[in-house]
């Protein structure tokens, strides 16, 4: 196996005590003071070791919480729009004025290098900024009237408690996505985080606490819960949530899609990704070389947009691949807080164990592993180096998300080929294609061609703005959140029909008395 990455993987990670000196300062700087006690274990990825021992939540805890938060949601209810609106405003004040140590913490829990971290929390303010202009356009809809002297109407209110359970790799940016736009539409929140990430988690609930004091809404109107999965199944369970929004593992969704619907509560489901990019013969290779290693290295395989198969024409296959490879070997890999650093650590020792097993089982299956896929040796931390491998079929493997960067690639030959390869996985959340060809670029857009939640043109699968709805199909749940019109989702909708004639006149010109 040729594996040129050994030189650029030396950044040495910061010890334990390191990390907890840079936590406890982002903390202390934020106000937010953390539970200490039994039950969850904030650990960091940077070592692997325990930062602190935290207090978890109990089974009544996450009662009394949900009750409160559904107390709060009959004053916040008829609140105004636009005030409630000025709660997320002052939200987004204060994340910009804690961006760097809020970045902190999301490197100190998910190990995501400091640009992506910053970028995470910029995400936050981008949707607070969003979701105050939305605040004054929750509009609903007027509909013609098949009766003389009546209106039809659609109007919008807001729905309930909405439980947001998210996901380690988006520790905080996928909450502010629900909460920013839920809290606009009315709606109180219980936030159940990822028990990888709890510091984040207390850091950016304390932030939106001292907004919620600062401009007088309702203090329960956001809840946190800190715990594990069973945590998750008792906000999943409570008919006092109205909407679970679920980010996390197609395994999770499977679980709590059928519980949420068994008591026709709502769920909006954000699951796993299986995401390709098609390189077509015209691609600008330049580009596309830049654009592939972004999502498919990028804050280490862990996203749900990473790019992980790739479908390249066999006529620039072998320049493409030797324009990554050479570009892999030259991904610093390490301290994630170093700024010259690309690849951080993976969440545990877990994931490495996971990623090493699916390249056994890739190659077992006919794969030739082209670069990366072995270990740094650090004293602490999993951190490994990306891997490409060349396939000789969609095999089983490559079929499955593996949350790890291992980018496989596979040849075409038509575009029909191409698109059929590219949608034959049960996953449906980021797609993208690579050419200089116009025509081609419309067909991988239209209704025939990429199946996914999100499909692109010359750029890759990862890093999408909050401006457009993100979210995908098939097992990756079919949600939507964030931008465009995702708010309907958090809302609920009723139709009105207004009779201002003095004659009672029914639909469908049934006569009756
Ligand atoms: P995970 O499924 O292990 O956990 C996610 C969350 O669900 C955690 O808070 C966990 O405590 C909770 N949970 C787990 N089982 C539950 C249950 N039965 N009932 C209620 N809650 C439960 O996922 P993870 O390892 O933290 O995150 C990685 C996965 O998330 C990947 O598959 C990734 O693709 C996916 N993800 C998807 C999106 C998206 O928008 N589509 C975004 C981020 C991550």
């Amino acid at each position: 196996m040729t594996d040129t990455t050994t030189d650029r993987a030396t950044a040495v990670p910061p010890t334990t005590d390191e990390v907890r000196a840079r936590v406890r300062a982002a903390l202390d700087r934020v106000g937010a003071t953390v539970p200490e006690g039994t039950g969850l274990a904030a650990r960091t990825p940077i070592t692997g070791d325990t930062l602190f021992e935290l207090r978890a939540d109990t089974a009544a805890d996450t009662d009394a919480a949900i009750g409160a938060a559904a107390e709060a949601f009959r004053a916040w209810r008829t609140t105004p729009a636009p005030a409630r609106g000025e709660l997320v405003r002052t939200f987004g004040e204060l994340l910009r004025a804690h961006k760097a140590d809020l970045a902190v913490l999301v490197t100190a829990e998910a190990g995501k290098i400091a640009s992506e971290a910053l970028g995470e929390v910029q995400e936050m303010i981008d949707i607070c900024d969003f979701a105050v202009g939305l605040s004054r356009q929750l509009y609903g809809r007027s509909i013609a009237s098949e009766r003389p002297g009546h209106r039809l109407a659609e109007t919008y209110h807001p729905l309930g408690v909405v439980g947001v359970i998210s996901a380690f790799n988006f520790p905080a940016a996928v909450w502010a996505w629900n909460t920013a736009i839920a809290l606009v539409c009315g709606d109180a929140v219980v936030w159940k985080p990822s028990e990888l990430t709890p510091l984040i988690s207390l850091a950016a609930s304390h932030l939106l606490d001292r907004a919620i004091a600062a401009t007088g809404a309702p203090a329960d109107v956001h809840r946190l819960v800190l715990g594990d999965r069973a945590a998750g199944e008792r906000v999943v369970d409570d008919p006092r949530v109205a909407l679970v929004s679920a980010t996390g593992s197609t395994r999770m969704g499977r679980e709590v899609g059928p519980r949420v619907a068994a008591r026709f509560g709502r769920s909006l489901l954000e699951l796993g990704g299986n995401n390709a990019a098609v390189v077509a013969p015209s691609a600008d290779l330049r580009l596309a070389t830049a654009g592939i290693v972004f999502a498919a290295a990028g804050t280490a395989g862990q996203r749900c947009t990473t790019l992980r198969r790739l479908i390249v024409h066999e006529d620039v296959a072998d320049d493409l691949v030797g324009r990554l490879t050479a570009a892999y070997a030259g991904l610093p890999i390490g301290d994630p807080y170093d700024d010259a650093t690309l690849v951080g650590p993976l969440i545990s020792d877990r994931a490495a164990d996971t990623m090493a097993a699916a390249l056994e089982q890739a190659r077992a299956e006919g794969g030739e592993v082209l670069v990366g896929g072995t270990r740094v040796p650090t004293p602490g931390g999993a951190y490994v180096r990306p891997a490409i491998v060349r396939m000789p079929a969609q095999t089983a493997i490559v079929r499955e998300e593996t949350f790890a960067p291992v980018l496989y690639v596979l040849t075409y030959r038509t575009f029909e080929e191409a698109v059929a390869l590219h949608n034959d996985v049960p996953q449906g959340l980021s797609s993208s294609i690579f050419t200089q060809d116009q025509r081609e670029a419309e067909r991988f857009l239209a209704a025939d061609g990429s199946d996914c939640g999100i499909a692109n043109v010359n750029i890759g699968t990862s890093g999408a703005e909050i401006g457009g709805a993100f979210g995908g199909e098939k097992e990756t749940g079919g949600g939507r959140e964030s931008g465009s019109d995702a708010w309907r989702a958090y809302m609920r909708r009723a139709t009105n029909t207004i009779n201002y004639s003095d004659t009672l006149t029914l639909a469908q010109n049934v006569s009756f008395l």
